[in-house]
């Protein structure tokens, strides 16, 4: 590594003490944008990277809410507001047991790249809490996600800060945080993203992520002369992220033959299709997070306690979480024949993955795959706005066009010879545009105290 990116990661991490996944993420972008960085001295004054790493604000917070027997349970709520440059902090809330400054820092850090890939005006922010939905009950939910609005609605609004769904935070969640915004503000206004249709949620808002994953797979292949149709996929997780990809997958003729949950992972042979696809939401609904109940119901292999990465593949699409696949994850699969991994997870792989498998095979990282998501949350903003509702296959066109974007932008950055450096491509992809916009914004640079020794002895000015 370059002694000044070298220099760059030491000074983060000691002003970041123990944020191991934020420091991964930064990393990797540091890494990717330095030589167009160093190339740049406009942005190197400007202290451009420094600033882009501190996020704008972080606010935590106390959430104490009441169990179904009565008890009081404390947990900690988040909102890091990383950037705003491009427009209000935009990006989703995560509910889970993992839930750590640090993860949310990392989030909230690709997530600015990320919505500027987009091409759509949002910053970028993460919130969430240690609270697991796991195993509770829906009043419990309910009372949790009131007693974390009951916070948060002072720091966001639809011209400031507009959350959505992520890990643990779907329609309920978003249902129940809405009410609690309306209640506490007087307003219906669009402050969050993933509503309900009838309540100026945004049509195909659940399905874009996965549906936007797979569009730019699409694009992966074609350049290289392929399409989904015959191919076989391995994908992980069992969520909204996995549900949707599966549903497009299918619809394009490329067959899935796994999914996974922190239980382990499903091998069905026969492909995820039909009635299983939507077995999927129904497993999801009981909260109790596992897939070995599929086995059961289909009479799949269920493989307990393992990543799904060790089945033989034309193509990968992790949907988990973050470092779901790592360095011997990544040997596996390419030992075993696969030719693409496309991230639809948030830094779903480790760095020793990301090396290996940009050396040998085509990848992709979450921020360009994921992009869909946040990208129709952006629409759904627009159709608040304007109060109104775009048809679905408006939306969908909207959709297929952005990838395409994010698509040619990666290659645009990324292309090396024959290859493209996806990484590269997303990474400074997403940069220039932050850092030209924070250039164009300017920092607070008013010498107060001079102002103020004129205004005091005027006459030795
Ligand atoms: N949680 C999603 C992401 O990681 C979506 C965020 C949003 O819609 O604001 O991009």
């Amino acid at each position: 590594m370059n002694a000044d990116i070298n220099k760059f990661i030491v000074d983060l991490e000691k002003r970041t003490p123990g944020e191991s996944e934020f420091h991964q993420a930064v990393e990797e972008v540091i890494i990717s944008v330095w030589d167009y960085y160093s190339k740049n001295p406009r942005y190197i004054k400007a202290k451009i990277l420094e600033r882009m790493v501190e996020p704008e604000r972080v606010i935590m917070f106390r959430v104490p809410w009441v169990d179904d027997r009565g008890d009081v349970q404390i947990n900690r709520g988040y909102r890091v507001e990383f950037n705003s440059a491009l427009g209000p902090y935009k990006g989703g809330l995560r509910f889970h047991a993992s839930v750590t400054l640090s993860i949310l820092k990392f989030l909230g850090f690709e997530q600015t790249f990320k919505n500027s890939l987009t091409t759509l005006p949002m910053g970028g922010g993460k919130g969430g809490s240690d609270f697991s939905p796991k195993g509770k009950t829906d009043s419990e939910i309910m009372r949790f996600c009131q007693s974390f609005m009951s916070e948060l609605y002072r720091h966001i609004g639809p011209n400031t800060d507009v959350p959505a769904g992520d890990i643990g935070v779907g329609g309920r969640e978003i249902g129940y945080l809405f009410g609690q915004y309306k209640r506490l503000k007087n307003e219906f206004t669009g402050v969050l993203t993933g509503k309900g249709l009838a309540w100026g949620g945004s049509l195909i808002r659940p399905e874009a992520t996965g549906f936007g994953a797979v569009y730019f797979a699409q694009h992966m292949l074609h350049r290289i002369g392929k399409d989904i149709e015959g191919q076989t996929i391995s994908v992980s997780g069992f969520g909204n992220v996995a549900w949707g990809t599966i549903t497009k997958i299918n619809e394009l003729g490329g067959k899935v033959v796994t999914i996974s949950g922190p239980d382990g992972y499903i091998y069905d042979a026969d492909g995820i299709k039909g009635d299983k696809v939507e077995y999927l939401l129904e497993l999801r609904a009981t909260n109790n997070d596992i897939v070995q109940p599929y086995a059961q119901e289909f009479g799949a292999k269920f493989i307990s306690g393992k990543h799904p990465w060790e089945i033989p593949v034309n193509l990968a699409i992790p949907c988990a979480t973050e470092n779901e696949l790592n360095a011997e994850d990544a040997k596996e699969l390419i030992k075993n024949g696969c030719k693409m991994v496309a991230e639809a997870s948030n830094m779903g792989c480790t760095a020793g993955a990301v090396e290996i498998l940009s050396e040998h095979i085509d990848y992709a990282p979450g921020k360009a795959v994921n992009a869909g998501g946040v990208a129709v949350s952006g629409l759904e903003m627009s159709q608040n706005s304007m109060r109104y509702n775009w048809l679905r296959e408006e939306v969908d066109i909207r959709l297929k066009h952005i990838m395409k974007e994010i698509h040619e932008t990666c290659v645009t950055y990324g292309k090396d010879g024959n290859k493209v450096d996806y990484v590269k491509g997303a990474n400074i992809g997403g940069f220039v545009k932050v850092a030209d916009a924070m250039l164009a914004q300017e920092l607070c640079k008013s010498n107060h105290k001079y102002r103020l020794y004129i205004f005091i002895y005027p006459e030795i000015q």
